[in-house]
Formats: structure tokens, C-alpha cells, sequence
């Protein structure tokens, strides 16, 4: 997409100082009221602790045409401003790869030429997470690996790469969640399609943007050990970390857009009353505007369950 002409230049001035939090969404679709109250909630714990605020377009899987400018249209229309630059991933891959060379000279990737049946069928080490990578193509020889790359171009594929983790804990902080710990696995940092894989891009983008606070769903804590690990790997300062609870529909999964009228514009025509929710369901008063919300957001008094969310009729 040609974010010049649509957003303004993609060149900005360097991160502040004082560091800066961020909106990351996969541009798949149009933000439903759970994800823009992750976008409010963001928004908030970065611009009240005097941080910047960036958006980053991860666009290298799941998207969908049209859906980057409309998530982006919601949060104006919210009155939620964000700093420049704006990064979009389709844009960085020669940062991405930048950051693999730097992992590969230091021994620390590894190619992989298992398929997913071959990972699932595979014994795992005994205290490994379900479903974590059973180290298979860890420690190949030369002559092992020429032959299963040879096997894998012959039916048209390329090997993944993945961290030399070698099962070691890792730790993150978390403001609303305590100490997150989790097993690391060789993790995917380039999917066997030649796609580089959220954690390393997610890593990368954040460390480049100067973000030091990273306010996003829970269903995304587990992922902060090892992005915390990678980026120390590649000599960034791990950012802190909030992990916010999600919005559930009625049956208590994660609300989703065949709930009903869950999109911003949605809920407008039907004149619901987007800002007061919002505020209410995180344990604030009805707001009305973004700086209303600023006023009165204190990290202290926000909500740690889960919200439930019935679409209006
Ligand atoms: N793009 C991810 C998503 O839409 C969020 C990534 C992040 O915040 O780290 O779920």
C-alpha cells in the first residue's frame, strides 16, 4: 500500500527520549470493540506516563484489502492520534534479515525441515510445553542436513529457522500480570514459506521503534518471555509489559465479528455508545472523548477480569 500518499510520510523524527508504547494489529479485518479497547487502553498507558504513541501495520500474514486504512480511520475517528513513523512490516525486510544474520554468526539458528505432522508425531522432552518443537533438527551433521534440504527443495519447500534455544526459561515483567515465565522451544524466527515469523518481526520493529512499553491483549502474555529472550539475544532493552484482558462474548470466548454488531461502525448505526462502554467495562466512569479518558485513566484501578460483551440488536 502506498502509505505516503494515504497517512503522510513514513519518515518521522527519531523516538523520544522518554520512550514510547504502540498499537500492533494484523490488518485482517475491521477492529472489533474488543481490540479498539485494547487500541484505548494502549493508547492511554502510553500517552499518560508521557510516552509517544506508534502504530505498526503487521501485514505479513492475514490481510485483508482495505482493513489497515479502516483500523486506522476507527482510532482517528476515536480521536486516538499516534506519532510518525508508522510502520507497516511488508517495509522491513531487510531489517528482519539484518537481525537473523546477526543470530546466525553467533551459531544461534538452525534450519528446520520438519513439517508439522513431523513435529506433532515426534516424542517431546519431558518438561516441554505442549506442543513444543521436539528439537529434531537441532543438531544435525553436514550430511543430514544436505540431504533433507535436497528432500524438501525436491517437493518444492525451503527449510524454517529456528532459535537454538535449547529449552532454557525464560522471564518477562508484567504491570497487571506479575512475573510471566515460560519454557522457551526453538521457536520459528522464518516459516519454511519464507515468512519471518511475529516474534523475531514483533522484536525487531519494536526494539527500531524505540517501544520500552508494550500494552496488548492477554492472549498475547505467553508470548512475552520469549520476545523478551530474543530481544536481549539481539541487544534490545525488553520493553514492559501490560497484558490487558480480552472481551468475551456471552458464551465466554473471545468476542469475535459473528457475535453481531461488534465494529466500530457497527455499533455507531445502531447508536451505541462506544466511548461509555469502554470506560465502564475497564472500571471507569462513562467516557465520553479520548482526553476525557486521559483524565481519569489511572493503570492502578483498571479492570483485571475479563469484560463480557453483548452486541446490541
Ligand atoms: N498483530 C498482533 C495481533 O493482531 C498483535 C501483535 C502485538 O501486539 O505484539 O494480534
Amino acid at each position: 500500500m502506498d502509505t505516503t500518499t494515504v497517512f503522510g510520510p513514513i519518515e518521522g523524527p527519531p523516538p523520544a527520549a522518554h520512550g514510547a508504547g504502540r498499537f500492533a494489529p494484523s490488518p485482517s479485518g475491521d477492529l472489533h470493540l474488543g481490540n479498539l479497547r485494547t487500541l484505548v487502553l494502549a493508547a492511554l498507558f502510553a500517552r499518560a506516563s508521557g510516552r509517544a504513541f506508534r502504530w505498526r501495520i503487521e501485514d505479513l500474514d492475514r490481510v485483508r484489502a482495505g482493513s489497515a486504512e479502516s483500523q486506522l480511520a476507527d482510532a482517528a475517528e476515536l480521536g486516538i492520534d499516534w506519532d510518525a513513523p508508522l510502520v507497516v512490516q511488508s517495509e522491513r525486510t531487510a531489517a528482519y534479515e539484518a537481525a537473523l544474520a546477526q543470530l546466525t554468526e553467533r551459531g544461534e539458528v538452525f534450519e528446520c525441515y520438519c513439517s508439522r505432522k513431523d513435529i506433532q508425531a515426534a516424542p517431546t522432552a519431558p518438561h516441554a510445553p505442549p506442543g513444543a518443537y521436539p528439537g529434531t533438527c537441532r543438531d544435525l551433521d553436514e550430511d543430514e542436513r544436505r540431504t533433507a534440504r535436497a528432500a524438501l527443495a525436491e517437493a518444492g519447500r525451503q527449510p524454517a529457522l529456528r532459535l537454538r534455544s535449547s529449552l532454557r526459561e525464560a522471564r518477562a515483567h508484567d504491570a497487571l500480570l506479575g512475573t510471566l515465565t515460560a519454557p522457551l522451544d526453538d521457536f520459528v524466527l522464518r516459516r519454511g514459506d519464507g515468512v519471518f515469523a511475529y516474534n523475531l518481526t514483533s522484536v525487531v520493529d519494536d526494539g527500531a521503534a524505540g517501544i520500552d512499553q508494550v500494552v496488548r491483549g492477554d492472549d498475547l502474555a505467553s508470548s512475552a518471555p520469549r520476545q523478551a529472550d530474543l530481544a536481549a539475544c539481539l541487544g534490545i532493552e525488553p520493553p514492559a509489559y501490560a497484558h490487558v484482558p480480552l472481551v468475551l462474548s456471552a458464551s465466554g470466548a473471545r468476542l469475535a465479528k459473528r457475535d453481531g454488531a461488534v465494529t466500530l461502525q457497527e455499533l455507531r448505526a445502531l447508536g451505541f455508545d462506544v466511548w461509555g462502554w469502554i470506560g465502564r467495562s475497564s472500571g471507569f466512569g462513562a467516557w465520553g472523548s479520548f482526553a476525557e479518558a486521559l483524565g481519569e485513566f489511572d493503570p492502578a484501578r483498571l479492570v483485571r477480569e475479563p469484560a463480557v460483551f453483548i452486541p446490541p440488536e
